[in-house]
């Protein structure tokens, strides 16, 4: 059973927010870029698990973050199972990667961290989280490895490496396993209590400075990012891939991406019809405010929550 779903995390929301409406610095970028495809790979092992693993012998918790002694660690995947506890770091690299003893070289000769180095130090940190809370379970860990065009030359003959072409037989033999086997309270117990220790919010989110001025404004078109332009009968059309939406779904698209790059700016029918700017009539906007969000206060000052 899944008890904790993984879901976008706000900054990486923000990011292709703030890319399809501005120039993105490279380093940003190149950081936003890396972050998604890491992303897209956990979201792909999230589904391969839930499919192979049969959800009364198994407790899932995906993307977990933890803190033990002052030290903060991730977990991408976390299965509860009556014997043990599986851990799993997922990386989703693509292209040619060797290996050289402890050090890790992509192609090209320049070194990369070694994520096995990774999984150890979080294994370790869940170990000891574990042992003050006196719980004594056995803990195994993975490197998965998500993406089929990855490839690792001198790879170690190392137990902990899943790489793409295992995945599916590693699963089966997970679940076939696990058959007959029962989820008691106990087990339930530990995924509350992991679940009420993860901390939401991340401390080492960096986003790049940016103002509400050199955003681009405008609906913007939500498969490839051109600015939408007002069509008959409150219609929306993209001229460059000829995408055409309602208009109420093109603004409320854009008050939601308003939200996360601006928190702090109230959302009032003037705030949104010059951050729409192709809206013709501030009259739409009203009316999709007022259908879709809660009004709060009267008049002039009235804003939209
Ligand atoms: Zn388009």
């Amino acid at each position: 059973m899944i008890r904790k779903m993984r879901s976008k995390p706000k900054e990486l929301e923000l990011l292709g927010c703030l890319d399809s409406r501005s120039e993105l610095m490279d380093k940003d970028a190149q950081s936003y870029l890396n972050s998604l495809q890491g992303f897209d790979g956990e979201c792909e092992f999230d589904k391969l698990l839930s499919e192979a693993l049969d959800g009364k012998c198994s407790i899932v918790l995906n993307d977990l973050l933890l803190e033990h002694n002052g030290t903060m660690f991730q977990i991408d995947s976390l299965v509860i199972t009556p014997q043990k506890i599986i851990v799993f770091e997922v990386k989703n690299y693509k292209g040619d990667f060797y290996a050289q003893g402890e050090q890790w070289f992509s192609k090209s000769g320049t070194e990369i961290k070694n994520p096995l180095h990774q999984l150890r130090r979080c294994e370790a940190m869940l170990r000891q989280l574990l042992q003050s809370l006196r719980i004594n379970l056995l803990i195994e860990s993975h490197l998965i490895f998500i993406n089929p065009e990855f490839y690792l030359y001198q790879a170690p003959i190392d137990p902990p490496i899943v790489f793409y072409p295992q995945i599916s037989r590693y699963l089966k033999q997970l679940n076939n396993g696990l058959i007959g086997n029962v989820i008691s309270a106990k087990q339930e117990k530990l995924a509350s209590k992991l679940l009420s220790l993860h901390i939401e919010e991340s401390p080492f989110t960096r986003l790049p400075d940016y103002e509400y001025s050199e955003v681009r404004k405008g609906i913007l078109c939500p498969e490839c990012h051109n600015g939408l332009t007002a069509f008959p009968r409150l219609k929306l059309l993209c001229e460059k891939c000829g995408h055409v939406e309602r208009i109420d779904a093109g603004i409320i698209r854009s008050v939601r991406e308003f939200q996360i790059l601006f928190p702090k700016r109230k959302i009032t029918t003037n705030s949104i019809f010059e951050w729409c700017d192709v809206v013709e009539s501030k009259l739409t906007i009203r009316r999709v405010l007022q259908k879709e969000m809660k009004q709060q206060g009267q008049g002039q000052h009235c804003y939209y929550i």
